[in-house]
């Protein structure tokens, strides 16, 4: 039996998966986070990116959520990367990351 705690609210459901039953899920977002982390896992990334000629970094995320396995890849792309100031929020940094369709973006405006 497997158990999985479901990330998608702050109930944070307690979902055991024992061969194809699926239970403990109170809706159907769970049953489908668990349903996800069986086949293709999804991580939320955030980091930080250096900015060019400076000592400060600017924080990034995943513009949606990135295949677990693929998480320290996208990092080793991250820190390859430096950014030119001035910076926008929601600013892409890295388009289409490992032609993954997802970009890296900036969370915060720094001039
Ligand atoms: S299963 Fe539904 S209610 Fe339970 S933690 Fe997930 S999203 Fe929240």
């Amino acid at each position: 039996m497997k158990e999985l705690i479901c990330i998608n609210c702050p109930k944070g459901c307690h979902i055991f998966i024992n061969n194809d039953e699926i239970k403990g899920y109170s809706c159907l977002r769970g049953l489908y986070y668990a349903k996800n982390e069986l086949t293709n896992p999804l991580r939320n990334l955030s980091s930080t990116i250096k900015i060019k000629d400076s000592n400060l970094m600017c924080p990034v995320k995943s513009s949606k959520p990135l295949p677990k396995d693929k998480i320290n890849l996208v990092m080793k792309e991250i820190n390859k990367v430096d950014v030119s100031l001035p910076i926008k929020f929601h600013q892409v940094i890295i388009k289409n990351v490992l032609n993954l369709e997802v970009d890296i973006i900036s969370t915060k405006e720094i001039n």
